[in-house]
């Protein structure tokens, strides 16, 4: 079992942003946010807590309840979650926490701060069809397995970058 949640949240009120629930509620899965009742059992069940205790979706919930954007956006946990669902097995509330951390991603990416790892798998996928790049190790390889060779630009489907990382600029 995790340790017991002591860590204290500061919040500082003049960094709060009320517009970022809403947003966050507007994504599908981000919808029953607000009928948390903060209990904890999808923090005990999350995997990642025993990573860090700032990996913890109970405070993820309660953070973009009370508007701090910063605060969640800066925190790399939405983007660990590794989407195992156990939180929402045993949600009382029938929140969907794995969901509510999808509906902050695709947030993040509305606000131009996905991590730059992210961007850069858009990237690609809009240059070249596919999440990286065919380089010559991998031709390599394949012709190694016998496979057959790979069109360095896939162009399975049209990506468009703009739709998917609204950037500020
Ligand atoms: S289990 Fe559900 S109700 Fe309890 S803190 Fe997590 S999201 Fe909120
Ligand atoms: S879905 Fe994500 S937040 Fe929920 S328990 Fe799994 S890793 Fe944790």
């Amino acid at each position: 079992m995790p340790e017991a949640d002591t860590e204290q949240t500061v919040v500082e009120t003049e960094k709060l942003d009320s517009s970022f629930l809403r947003k966050i509620m507007k994504h599908p899965g981000g919808e029953k946010i607000l009928v948390c009742l903060q209990c904890g059992v999808c923090s005990s069940s999350c995997p990642l807590r025993l990573v860090s205790p700032e990996y913890n979706p109970r405070k993820t919930v309660k953070k973009a309840i009370l508007g701090m954007k910063d605060q969640v956006l800066s925190n790399e946990f939405v983007w660990f979650c590794a989407d195992c669902n156990a939180c929402t097995e045993r949600c009382p509330q029938g929140v969907n926490p794995s969901e509510v951390m999808k509906a902050i991603k695709n947030v993040a990416v509305e606000e131009g701060v996905a991590p730059e790892a992210v961007k850069k798998i858009v990237a690609n996928l809009e240059e070249h069809g596919r999440v990286y790049p065919i380089e010559e190790f991998t031709k390599d390889e394949r012709e190694m397995q016998d496979l057959p060779s790979l069109e360095p630009d896939a162009k399975v489907f049209k990506i468009n970058k703009k739709k998917l990382l609204r950037e500020k600029n």
